[in-house]
């Protein structure tokens, strides 16, 4: 059976992060308001954007609390970017912090402020020359234990995984590798204790 991805919809590139996991083989349905929370989530996708915009849309459509049940009782996550800083447990400037479910501390607006983007190939976990497309990308500038670096640019982490959550500040929906995403679904598998990729 497929595993089953929630896309969090309500701004950003949710399009791209559903497009992504559907070619690495996942079922993708967009979360906008808690009825979707029905139905089921194996993973749940936290989409670059604008983090305060998509902060206060999940105050408004009333996502924020049951989300933050789901992330506290162990869903998986996969985050880029600005959904990074809504896992962040600090932001740097005095927040505010959202979901704080990630013990990192980012700084907003760290990469990219001259050009707004750019990107690089580096090493993402077990994968060489991944390409990494940084966007106003936030800098994570500490990590608490047991946060594990995937990736790494100029020194800095740029990419973690701690648990079920894996948080990159750079986009890997935008390139058309799809290892990064590969990795976090049959992690998805192995935690479980069976495999939902099977058949994918
Ligand atoms: N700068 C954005 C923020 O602070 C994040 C940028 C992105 O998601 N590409 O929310």
């Amino acid at each position: 059976m497929k595993p089953s991805v929630g896309i969090l919809a309500l701004q950003g590139a949710f399009a791209e992060q559903a497009a992504a996991f559907r070619e690495a083989g996942a079922e993708t349905f967009e979360i906008r308001s808690p009825p979707d929370l029905s139905r089921r989530l194996d993973a749940l996708v936290l989409p670059g954007g604008e983090s305060t915009v998509q902060g206060r849309l999940l105050e408004k459509t009333g996502l924020f609390g049951p989300l933050a049940d789901r992330i506290r009782g162990g869903l998986p996550v996969f985050a880029t970017c600005a959904g990074l800083i809504l896992l962040a447990e600090r932001i740097e400037g005095g927040g505010p912090e959202w979901f704080a479910a990630l013990p990192v501390t980012v700084r907003r607006n760290a990469y990219g402020r001259q050009l707004g983007s750019f990107s690089t190939i580096g090493k993402a976990g077990e994968d060489e020359d991944v390409p990494m497309t940084f966007i106003r990308a936030p800098a994570i500038t500490a990590t608490g234990p047991g946060v594990e670096i995937l990736s790494s640019f100029g020194g800095a982490p740029t990419g973690v995984r701690c648990g079920r959550i894996a948080a990159f500040a750079w986009h890997p929906e935008l390139s058309a590798d799809r290892r990064v995403v590969k990795r976090f679904l049959s992690s998805l598998g192995e935690r479980a204790g069976h495999d939902v990729t099977a058949g994918a």
